[in-house]
This record gives C-alpha cells, sequence and structure tokens, in this order.
C-alpha cells in the first residue's frame, strides 16, 4: 500500500499540473491535509513528508490531536511550525475551543459564529483567520450563507476585532464531470470577485476535494482541502 508520503506527492503533483494548465504562478495553490479521523500518527507521517497544514472537522477529536502533537510542534522554529484549520460544522457551544486551538476557520456561516470567536479569541495569539462558507448550489448540508446574505455578512465579519475574513470556503455536491464541478466553483469565485470589487481585502478561496480539485483550480481556488487522496479511505464518520 503506498505510503502517506506517496499519496502526499501524488497530490502535490496533481495541484501542481492543474496550476500550470489554469496558467496560474506555480505556489499558488495551498495544500490543506484533511486529517480528520485519522490519529496522531498518521498526521505525523504527513508532516515527516514536509506537510504543515492540516484540516479537522470535530473539535474534540482535533483538540486531542492538537495536543498530542503540541510538545514535538514547540520544538519547530516560528515559521515551520503546524497550522490547524477547523472546516466543519461549528456550533455555538464549541467556539471557545476552536478560538483557543486553531489557526483558521472555514466553516463560519452566521455572524454569531463569527463575533463568539472573536471575542473567545485569547489575546496572546494573532487574529483567528476565518472564511465565510457559502452554500451556493443548495447543498443538502445546509450548511453555509446564502449568497444573497455573503455581502452583508461578510462586512460584518470583517469590522470585527480578533478575527480576520480571508475569503469564501464551498463544498459543492459531489460529481464526476468535469463541467459540472466546474460551475459552482465558478459561481463561487464570481462571489468573491463581487466582495473584493466591494473592497474586502480577501486573498482565500477554500474550494476542492479529492475529487474535484483540478476543477476548483481551473475557477480560482487558492487553497484546497484533501482528506481520502492523502489518507486513505475514512472507516468511521463522527455525527457532526
Ligand atoms: C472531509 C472534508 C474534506 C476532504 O474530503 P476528501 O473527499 O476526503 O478529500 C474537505 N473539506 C471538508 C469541509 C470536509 O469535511
Amino acid at each position: 500500500m503506498p505510503s502517506i508520503a506517496a499519496h502526499l506527492d501524488t497530490v502535490l503533483t496533481r495541484i501542481a499540473a492543474a496550476v500550470a494548465a489554469a496558467g496560474r504562478p506555480e505556489g499558488d495553490v495551498r495544500l490543506l491535509a484533511v486529517s480528520k479521523t485519522f490519529g496522531a500518527d498518521a498526521v505525523r507521517e504527513a508532516i515527516a513528508a514536509g506537510q504543515r497544514a492540516f484540516g479537522e472537522n470535530y473539535v474534540q477529536e482535533a483538540v486531542d490531536k492538537i495536543t498530542a502533537l503540541a510538545a514535538e510542534n514547540a520544538q519547530r522554529s516560528a515559521g515551520d511550525r503546524l497550522e490547524w484549520h477547523f472546516i466543519g460544522p461549528l456550533q455555538s457551544n464549541k467556539t471557545r475551543q476552536v478560538a483557543e486551538h486553531f489557526d483558521w476557520v472555514h466553516s463560519v456561516d452566521r455572524l454569531k459564529i463569527a463575533e463568539r470567536l472573536s471575542a473567545q479569541r485569547p489575546a496572546h495569539l494573532a487574529p483567528l483567520q476565518v472564511c465565510l462558507q457559502v452554500n451556493i448550489s443548495g447543498e443538502s448540508s445546509k450548511s453555509g450563507a446564502t449568497p444573497g446574505e455573503a455581502p452583508a455578512l461578510a462586512r460584518a465579519i470583517a469590522a470585527l476585532p480578533n478575527v480576520r475574513l480571508r475569503g469564501l470556503m464551498a463544498i459543492p455536491e459531489p460529481e464526476d464531470d468535469p463541467a459540472a464541478q466546474r460551475r459552482p466553483f465558478a459561481a463561487v469565485r464570481a462571489l468573491f470577485d463581487q466582495l473584493r470589487a466591494d473592497g474586502l481585502a480577501l486573498d482565500t478561496l477554500s474550494m476542492g476535494m479529492s475529487g474535484d480539485l483540478e476543477a476548483a483550480i481551473a475557477e480560482g481556488a487558492t487553497m484546497v482541502r484533501v482528506g481520502t487522496a492523502i489518507f486513505g479511505a475514512r472507516h468511521y464518520a463522527r455525527p457532526a
């Protein structure tokens, strides 16, 4: 069975090819390794292969993993530390743990959640980097702000003191056909361009997963969130 290092290499090659095919500059797209349901040892293998940014969906599982890796992480130089991204549905009663342990949150879709994250972000940490999750195609997950509510919501989030709005995140319904995959990503990109034209300083489009990262990169993704293609199939799914 190919190792996590070999899988990572394959994914980075896919990303580089998609970036080149889109005529975008090398290094334009960051890889977030989605380690949900995999243990600290799997994360260590990815770290040994050079990966530093990890995405997690379940608060308690993530905090356990972050804590397990904290001592070795503290040994690394400041520019070489792990970066933890929360990408799952976020309930109000979990915002404090997320504000205390994560560097990024991609799944902000209501002002109340953003206000709590800002209020609960510890003063000694940098502002929490956040993306507004948008539901562009009426995804069945029901998470995400509608495109109509996104502009006012983005402006309100951008005004909070201890979070920094970086961009948009989307999880379109899985599609096999590449043209069908691109459509919702193009719509997210159009909304992103509109918000930037309105004066918001956004630089992040978090979209694309194992099965559709090429389509997302073709439509302007700057960060792809990849789990299965790196760590293998997930053998259990926890309730969100
Ligand atoms: C699980 C998950 C991913 C990774 O999906 P794969 O298909 O395993 O690459 C990406 N984004 C979010 C929000 C997820 O929950």
